[in-house]
């Protein structure tokens, strides 16, 4: 499969927040690494993709997870009928061809994993392939970008101080009320009165976070549940499937928040 698959053809769209997106281009105009911090489904994935259409590369997206190890990144011997073969992982491929390489949630990873891109990161722009005896010089269009939810994190998954002081960060959290509403009406087709209530539901079980709650409602929540009422579903019903019962298992915490969506209808 070529990097050319992994150009996205349609623009996916983007409701900025402040000065991310000429923040995001002059970081790519000079190839420097860029880190996006915030919780889950803020919208960190979106913005990458957007950025991506915009500046017309590949966007190659890796999602971390603690089972990752340095061949999931950079490519292992494969056996073929013809013997071993060398598969180039999804970061490799990247860097020789020149995409956007996202690393989704890098921490999840084994922090000994995470040292492969230090090479990358700096003046040095390049990847050892430790396995196949290459140094694979990077692509001028290459660039790395990581997530990374401060929220979730402890002393034993964070990021080394060594990894974070090679990459410019931008703060994400969730959109202020307004744009958040016109993100839930313009993603799930609901009607705009209905998306400022979601909006104001949310904003509630944000408050009791910390206080009960690891993370308040998500965008991405929101947005389910306006789906769901698009497909016909009360507010409260919607609400309770896509928002309460994930979110926490506490009865009394879920009876708080079918309170509080019971405040704002
Ligand atoms: P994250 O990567 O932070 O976990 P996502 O980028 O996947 O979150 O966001 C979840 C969903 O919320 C997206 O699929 C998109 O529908 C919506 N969304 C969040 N923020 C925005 C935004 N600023 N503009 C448009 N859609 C957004």
């Amino acid at each position: 499969m070529s990097l050319e698959t992994y150009r996205l053809t349609e623009e996916p769209r983007y409701h900025p927040s402040a000065d991310e997106i000429a923040l995001y281009e002059a970081a790519y105009e000079m190839r420097l690494p860029v880190m996006l911090k915030g919780p889950t489904g803020c919208g960190k994935t979106r913005f990458v993709e957007h950025m991506a259409w915009k500046l017309g590369k590949p966007l190659v997206t890796v999602a971390c997870h603690e089972d990752m190890t340095a061949s999931d990144f950079v490519g292992r011997y494969l056996l073929g009928a013809e013997g071993t073969y060398w598969q180039d992982g999804p970061l490799t491929r990247a860097v020789r061809e020149g995409g956007i390489c996202y690393l989704d949630e890098i921490v999840e990873a084994r922090q000994d994993t995470t040292v492969i891109i230090h090479a990358l990161t700096d003046d040095r722009r390049i990847l050892p392939l430790e396995k196949k005896g290459e140094l694979v010089r990077a692509h001028p269009d290459f660039q790395l970008v990581i997530s990374y939810n401060p929220g979730y994190q402890s002393v034993l998954k964070d990021l080394k101080e060594s990894t974070k002081q090679r990459f410019c960060a931008l703060d994400f959290d969730y959109p202020a009320a307004t744009i958040e509403a016109n993100i839930i009406a313009s993603e799930s087709g609901l009607n705009p009165q209905d998306a400022q209530r979601l909006t104001r539901i949310a904003g509630k079980s944000r408050n009791l976070r910390g206080k009960g709650l690891d993370e308040g409602a998500s965008t991405r929540m929101l947005i389910h549940a306006g789906r769901l009422m698009v497909a016909g579903l009360p507010i409260t019903q919607a609400c309770k499937f896509a928002v309460i019962t994930p979110i926490t298992d506490d009865p009394e915490m879920r009876s708080t928040l079918s309170a509080a969506v019971d405040a704002c209808i």
